[in-house]
């Protein structure tokens, strides 16, 4: 207990102790022999680096993909990794290009009552991940399908009884848990409640097109957000039959939109609403039908994710997984005259932090049992892509990954006493998290809510869903200097910079709490390193099933 104290007082004091510290914050070892710059430098450096405008916002696919890779293969080699890809840095994600033309920018549509028009990007954002390069759909009806789920062990099913064969569906965000706190997890979205779920379980049903309508509550991000996610060509992995399975158009359609439809419907959308929100729902049938046609530009192409590997000593082929995406929007729709979308916190900033932790792993003294790879992978902004296909092609046997510890949007941030955990109770690595918090002198706040389906939102999910536990955790809000917190803060002018061109770099920043979630997932990596054991996840999880078989 006394060096704990000890421990959280020579945290306190200076920020190189932070960095002295971290060699033994949970196994005793030595600390880091010191070469060259700082962590805080290093950082920095990667982070001014990566989101600069010469990066161009890093989207995949552009032409300043391999700059990008090349700068954080570089870094990996610079660091004493080793490339994990047979002699290579590089892992190739083959990635579908789309850019569908929607005819005449607008979704038409006739009922009874009359006609009404959708037009593209201000009422509606449309988009398709196929490969054929046209489609039409002539006098497709549309159908309201609640919330669009079909989830057996919650006794729910919007499409029950319905033919959407052809038909376009138009479905809300989130789950009824948000509604009614008896419904599904409550306030805790499930992966019932995220738009790929929406789109993926219509494309089972065989629809022709699927509109969610957007609510900026519910969905926990506004209709600017859902625009610059889709204001370039849209990216997907390649399926064997060119993603023949999933649904030709898939978009959202704004609140006021949604609007218009049931009222050109001659429907109540209010009471429309209200009845899906509840257990029961039957699907409604708008009476409108639509005819609307697209062409796709569609091109294969080559993405790729950086992976490097330190080898372990005596379980080479068991390993830890430090993963973070590296890519980002790109170049975009210009915001305050801005059109590069630098995403230097999200997530210039993680990558930064794989670099920084690889010099830690690679400068301890004694090497750790396990191999550590360390994995920046592509296209998560577009849908989890470069984590999905490492899951679909792992690198090092699955059942043999201990642990994937994913780091996202993680700059400009000071420090905290305490480590939000945003799936509590989800597997035994809580365990490891707690303790490594409790050597920085933290404390660990179970996330009571995870309203924003945060869980579904990041690399780790990937790993998740194919049985690796994961760690999904950084510092919270309990500030140790909250009125330096919120004279930082006024650098913000209370503006968000989530997902737009300002989210940029700036010397401002506050890292330090940064670093110290690095350190603390270095903790938590390094013991896993040597321990000899594999994290399970608990009865109540549904990845436990899938871990199980892994063998
Ligand atoms: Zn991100």
């Amino acid at each position: 207990m006394r060096s704990i104290i000890l421990g959280v007082l020579l945290l306190a004091a200076t920020g190189t102790a932070i960095e002295a510290q971290v060699g033994n914050i949970l196994m005793g070892t030595t600390a880091p022999k010191k070469q060259g710059i700082s962590d805080e430098t290093l950082f920095r450096e990667v982070i001014k680096e990566l989101s600069s405008d010469e990066f161009g916002g890093r989207k995949p696919l552009s032409q300043h993909e391999g700059p990008v890779l090349e700068y954080i293969a570089g870094k990996f080699q610079e660091m004493g990794l080793e490339p994990a890809v047979g002699g290579s840095y590089l892992q190739k994600v083959p990635l579908l290009s789309v850019k569908t033309k929607l005819k005449n920018n607008q979704i038409s549509l006739k009922g009874l009552k009359g006609k009404a028009n959708l037009a593209y990007w201000d009422e509606a954002v449309v988009w398709s991940l196929r490969a054929e390069k046209n489609f039409k759909f002539t006098n497709a009806d549309l159908v309201f399908a609640g919330f669009g789920i079909n989830a057996p062990e919650f006794g729910w099913n919007d499409y029950e009884g319905l033919d959407v064969k052809g038909k376009v569906v138009v479905v809300l965000i989130n789950d009824p848990g948000y509604y009614d706190e008896k419904l599904f997890k409550g306030k805790n979205m499930t992966y019932y409640g995220r738009w790929v779920y929406k789109f993926e379980e219509a494309g089972r049903q065989g629809a022709a097109a699927v509109l969610i309508i957007h609510d900026t509550a519910p969905a926990s991000y506004d209709w600017s957000v859902v625009q610059n996610g889709r204001a370039n060509d849209v990216l997907s992995l390649l399926s064997d039959t060119g993603n023949k399975e999933l649904v030709p158009l898939q978009g959202w359609v704004t609140g006021d939109a949604a609007k218009k439809i049931f009222k050109t419907a001659g429907i109540s959308y209010d009471e429309s609403i209200a009845a899906a929100k509840k257990k029961g729902f039957k699907s409604i049938p708008l009476g409108l039908k639509s005819t609307f046609e697209f062409t796709n530009d569609a091109v294969v192409e080559e993405s790729a994710n950086v992976v490097g590997v330190l080898p372990g000593t005596t379980r080479k082929d068991e390993c830890i997984i430090y993963s973070a995406h590296w890519d980002h929007f790109g170049v975009g729709k210009a915001i305050d005259g801005d059109s590069i979308y630098n995403g230097a916190d999200d997530n210039a900033s993680a990558v930064a932090a794989l670099v920084v932790l690889a010099r830690r792993f690679k400068e301890l003294d004694e090497r750790p049992e396990r191999s550590i790879v360390f994995l920046s992978v592509t296209g998560e902004e577009s849908g989890l892509m470069g984590s999905e296909y490492y899951a679909r092609h792992p690198l090092f046997p699955l059942n043999k990954t201990v642990v994937n510890l994913n780091m996202d949007v993680w700059g400009d941030k000071p420090r905290t006493h305490d480590v939000v955990l945003g799936s509590p109770g989800d597997s035994e690595t809580d365990r490891y998290l707690t303790e490594a918090a409790a050597a920085q002198g933290r404390y660990v706040s179970p996330a009571v809510s995870n309203t924003s389906g945060g869980y579904y939102r990041s690399d780790h999910f990937s790993f998740a869903k194919v049985g690796v536990p994961v760690v999904f955790a950084a510092g919270g809000s309990d500030y140790l200097d909250p009125e330096a917190v919120k004279a930082h803060n006024l650098h913000y002018n209370g503006k968000s910079t989530y997902h737009q061109p300002s989210d940029e770099y700036h010397d401002w920043w506050d890292v330090s709490g940064s670093l110290e979630d690095t350190y603390l997932f270095f903790g938590i990596g390094l013991r896993l390193a040597n321990d000899g054991y594999f994290p399970k996840w608990s009865d109540s999880s549904p990845y436990k099933l899938i871990r199980e078989s892994q063998k």
